[in-house]
């Protein structure tokens, strides 16, 4: 029976090698030509940044791709970084799930060895109501997620492609500058793509993975459609100095024009990720830096926008759950103070929605922002990548396991299908809450506040927040 199997499967590869070589009949000898330019890769991911590194990565430590050619296409220059003093401006959160595929090539022990923060506790609340939601695993020891900047976490993931390079190849500063997919520029479904880069070189490939961020020149190549919008909001980051002796806790308050967020890097550093409005942002950016300190801790603490109906209501439910339902009414902390910021570390960032309908086409798979990106107020983006990471190699290595082409839409669906299941429903959470909390009327107040005080008491569904939110 097994040896039965084997041989259907070696017959499969015999056969698909075969119609493979029909199909590009010059394949192998074009593989090292550089005379005439052309190059061939069984995948081709364009755009090297966290998110397609990681897809490289993977590829090139999965021991069933192992006889695979992978390209990796970035525009930008390759680096040589050195881990600077200072803190850079742009962090992400990072959750067990990313943890789990950073550790499954070992990008995570480099970046360990670089630097991150645990975060054992979240405190998210109103600047409306005294409600608040707090999240801590028990006695705050185990870790939620990680804080590391995005150079540290690119750099974790370019060392582990430097052990892959005889099967991973990263062609750094070169555009991929027109894609010719199949169904789109040919009747033809099933030929090869082919890539023309800036350099003027060509890549014939069975795959591309469009990893090249939210103005995905792939996706536009694949006409595949789009929704977007733009949230006529800026986010201000920032590396600050706070009095911490500790700094293991998230914070997150919104206020009406916006959620602000303070996260830890160090003990003693932070870093600031405030959505405004393009004015305040523009106001932020340019005001001397004691008045910027001033303004966010201004923005952590003031009680301006409290509404009294709202803070009686929250106190009632405080005291209900506590005297009776005995739920768990996790205390008030109080932020930080900042008492400074690095200098030159404030940027702006405008914000906005963009979601590919399709993920992937015949021959074409979008991961990342290319095929997903929305509010940060969640710290979602490059986590919910990191797992369009994690299912794609699952899939390929899938394909290849069934002796089949990687390409083959009847695969990449199965793509498409368990992320959209994911995606979808993290992004409608996160744009009831950005319209949930963009306002001031007193009924909208009052409704959020008594749901978010009912979910800090409901421990189950805090245990299934903190469930969905990692996995
Ligand atoms: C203020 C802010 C805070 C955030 N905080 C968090 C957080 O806490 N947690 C979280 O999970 N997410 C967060 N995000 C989201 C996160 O930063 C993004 O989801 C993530 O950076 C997307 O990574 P990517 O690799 O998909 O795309 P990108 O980072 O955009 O990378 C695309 C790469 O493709 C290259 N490229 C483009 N075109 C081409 C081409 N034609 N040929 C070759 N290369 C090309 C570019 O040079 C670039 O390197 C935040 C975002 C913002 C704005």
């Amino acid at each position: 029976m097994m040896a039965a199997t084997i041989v259907r499967k070696c017959s499969l590869c015999f056969a698909t090698a075969r119609q493979l070589k029909s199909l590009y009949p010059m394949s192998r000898r074009l593989q090292t030509s550089s005379s005439d330019n052309e190059y061939v890769a069984d995948i081709v991911i364009s755009g090297g940044g966290m998110v397609g590194a990681a897809m490289a990565c993977a590829l090139g430590h999965e021991e069933l791709l192992k006889h695979k050619r992978v390209i990796l296409l970035e525009a930008a220059p390759k680096r040589e970084f050195k881990l600077p003093e200072a803190f850079s401006n742009r962090t992400c959160t990072l959750s067990p799930a990313t943890v789990k595929l950073l550790n499954s090539f070992g990008a995570w022990e480099e970046i360990q060895k670089m630097r991150c923060q645990p975060v054992h506790r979240m405190q998210v609340w109103d600047s409306c109501s005294n409600s608040l939601i707090t999240f801590n695993q028990e006695e705050m020891t185990q870790e939620l997620a990680f804080v590391a900047e995005n150079d540290v976490i690119l750099e974790g993931i370019t060392r582990r492609l430097d052990a892959v390079k005889d099967k991973v190849e990263v062609w750094y500063k070169t555009k991929g500058k027109q894609y010719i997919i199949p169904g789109v520029d040919s009747s033809e479904d099933n030929s090869w793509i082919t890539v023309h880069l800036d350099s003027g070189k060509t890549i014939k490939t069975k795959l591309l993975i469009g990893a090249d961020g939210f103005k995905s020149a792939v996706r536009d190549a694949s006409k595949l459609h789009v929704v977007s919008w733009d949230y006529k909001q800026a986010a201000i980051v920032a590396t600050l100095c706070v009095s911490e002796t500790e700094n293991t806790v998230a914070w997150q308050r919104f206020l009406p024009t916006g959620p602000i967020a303070m996260l830890p890097l160090s003990r003693s550093i932070s870093n600031l990720i405030w959505t405004t409005t393009p004015e305040n942002a523009k106001y932020l950016l340019q005001v001397e830096e004691e008045r910027f300190v001033d303004a966010v801790n201004d923005a952590f603490w003031h009680e301006r926008d409290m509404n009294s109906v709202a803070v009686s209501v929250g106190n009632f439910l405080t005291d209900i759950s506590k005297n009776l339902l005995q739920g768990d009414t996790s205390s008030r902390q109080l932020p930080p103070t900042v008492t400074g910021i690095q200098a030159g570390s404030r940027a702006s960032f405008p914000l906005g929605l963009t979601h590919s309908s399709n993920y992937v086409r015949s021959r074409v798979a979008l991961i990342g922002d290319a095929a997903h990106r929305f509010h940060p107020l969640a710290g979602q983006g490059v986590n919910l990548g990191f797992g369009d990471v994690t299912c794609l190699r699952d899939v390929l290595t899938k394909a290849v396991y069934d002796g089949s082409d990687p390409g083959s839409l009847s695969y990449l669906v199965d793509y498409e299908t368990q992320r959209q299941r994911k995606v979808l429903p993290v992004i409608a959470t996160i744009e009831f809450l950005q319209r949930l909390y963009n306002t001031n009327l007193t009924p909208i107040i009052l409704l959020r506040s008594v749901g978010l005080q009912a979910t800090n008491t409901l421990t189950f569904v805090k245990d299934r927040i903190i469930k969905e939110a990692t996995s």
